[in-house]
């Protein structure tokens, strides 16, 4: 049987052993449920425990409390590699003093307000909030469509009136993004939806789109069992409430990120020197590589990048983002 703060704290396979409180801040001592780990180096699991190692790790709050894990990262044995490792943990970095979910949160903050602001609202050093949009910027955000059966596939534009559109592919049932395409071209589409294999392909059995029916020949031939249907889902409020979540006034029917979103956005990042800020063709190999790998992983970043190639198009001629931006609010 699970203890209420084990089901209130909602971390699969983590336990909650012990809680206190202390000025307020609820302390939860965690550990894994699993009583084996496995060896990072041959993959064989071990329950031979070697060490428990507390750290600290700021969480969601819980009914406006500040909540910290005491998390017990074990350490065990393996007897095939005769050496001592250290449990992977799911809901944290390593090295990091916030869970995933936690830097999530903060994430979509900043998103509406600024690391300034959302830093002062959450008792956060700025340096902080900049470094939890940095670890969710370079975490590998997983898309589940192992369960998709309904797609839906629209377009649009990045900024009105430019002819710039990216392609939004959505799972109808969860209405989670699942990909974004930077272009309108069918190759770029089936080459993401080929990354999904076969099976998932195949147990498809719609795909709604808009009328024009743009991509009708490529879902018929990539998707076999699906019937194509006429669009019926609004693909810009969607991807606003992905970027909304709680928390914000959902009064704004905005058709799509409206300017100021976009300064707010951008601007708060600016500050950082994320390898997604930088000008694309300015980038490393190295860091080509890493945008790469971010953009398809995570839809949000995904969006965040665009707009930003999108803001490099309007100040051209501007000698740096900062200097693009200041002309931009003036
Ligand atoms: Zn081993």
């Amino acid at each position: 049987m699970k203890s209420l703060m084990t089901k209130l704290l909602n971390l699969p396979g983590i336990i909650v052993e012990d809680n206190k409180e202390i000025e307020g801040t609820l302390i939860l001592s965690v550990k894994v449920e699993n009583k084996t780990a496995l060896c990072p180096r041959c993959g064989k699991s071990s329950h031979h425990l070697h060490e428990n190692k507390r750290y600290l790790v700021k969480d969601l709050s819980m009914s406006n409390k500040q909540v910290i894990l005491r998390v017990n990262r074990r350490r065990f044995k393996c007897k095939n590699c005769r050496k001592p490792f250290s449990e992977i943990l799911d809901f944290v970095g390593n090295k990091k003093n916030f869970t995933h979910r936690y830097a999530e949160a903060i994430t979509q903050q900043v998103i509406h307000s600024d690391i300034k602001n959302v830093a002062k609202n959450n008792k956060l050093a700025a340096e902080e909030v900049e470094s939890m949009l940095k670890n969710i910027a370079e975490k590998i955000l997983p898309i589940h469509v192992e369960k998709l059966r309904i797609l839906g596939i629209d377009e649009i534009s990045l900024v009105k009136g430019q002819g710039k559109f990216i392609v939004v592919l959505v799972d109808l049932e969860t209405h989670k993004l699942i990909a974004l395409v930077s272009e309108r071209k069918q190759s770029q589409i089936e080459k993401v939806m080929r990354t999904w294999g076969e099976k998932v392909l195949s147990q498809i059995e719609e795909v709604s789109m808009d009328m024009t029916g743009n991509y009708k020949s490529l879902v018929k031939k990539l998707c076999p069992n699906a019937e194509v249907t006429a669009l019926r889902f609004h693909v810009t409020k969607m991807i606003h409430e992905e970027l909304n979540q709680a928390r914000i006034e959902q009064k704004t029917a905005a058709k799509s990120l409206n300017e100021s979103e976009r300064v707010k956005l951008f601007d708060s990042l600016k500050g950082s020197k994320y390898t997604l800020l930088k000008a694309e063709d300015k980038l490393s190999n190295r860091q080509k590589e890493k945008l790469e790998k971010v953009k398809e992983a995570s839809p949000l970043v995904r969006i965040m990048h665009s707009l930003k190639e999108e803001f490099h198009v309007v100040f051209e001629d501007s000698k740096n983002w900062a200097e693009g931006t200041l002309k931009l609010i003036d």
